[in-house]
């Protein structure tokens, strides 16, 4: 089973994590991880601007560095722009001194002083989250789209995102090239379901 909403206890369990923001007011936060990538993440970008939508991107360092024209889109674009390793590192499976390493050359080159930061794959111990908390807010997601999975229909994604989504939810999404064929069918629908239901989209 796919677990499109976090539920209590994983919240539980890392409760200085951000899993969504307290408002009653109708208000949705859009999170793109993965970026930049052409094409993808200008189609985001221009889809967003249509709504009159802002989002947060959480950037790899190595495509920063690898498509800087994009990103530089993106800084201009007045969407928020988070840390999420130079190299997508998986935090479970990597020792501390590299996996701090790789979140601070990812700020390098960045270049800017975001204070968001999402672990890859939402892995991270313990002992890396208290060094990044001294400096950055870790961000994790109330909604997963489910945009990266090959296994799930566009349909269903977009039903089952339009569902758990409520005020103050945080959506993520992928700005990457597997997520393409799922995420460029939902997103625009999303957008359009819920500013048609009076929400608006900000960054973090
Ligand atoms: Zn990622």
């Amino acid at each position: 089973m796919f677990l499109f909403k976090t539920n209590f206890i994983l919240r539980s369990l890392y409760p200085r994590f951000r899993w969504r923001v307290r408002t009653r007011e109708k208000v949705i936060y859009l999170t793109f991880d993965d970026g930049p990538i052409p094409e993808v993440t200008e189609f985001v970008l221009a889809t967003l601007k249509e709504f009159g939508a802002r989002a947060t991107f959480f950037c790899i360092g190595d495509n920063v560095r690898k498509h800087p024209e994009i990103y530089e889109m993106v800084c201009r674009s007045g969407n928020s722009i988070g840390n999420h390793t130079f190299n997508h590192l998986n935090g479970w499976k990597t020792e501390d001194g590299p996996y701090l390493e790789n979140f601070r050359q990812c700020q390098t080159q960045l270049g800017l002083p975001t204070r968001l930061f999402r672990p890859p794959y939402g892995r991270i111990k313990r002992s890396q989250a208290r060094e990044v908390l001294q400096t950055h807010e870790v961000v994790m997601w109330d909604v997963l789209t489910g945009d990266f999975s090959p296994n799930l229909q566009p349909e269903m994604i977009l039903r089952k995102t339009i569902h758990y989504s409520e005020p103050g939810s945080i959506l993520l999404f992928h700005d990457s090239l597997k997520a393409w064929p799922r995420m460029s069918f939902a997103l625009p629908r999303v957008l359009s379901h819920f500013s048609e239901r009076g929400y608006r989209f900000e960054g973090l």
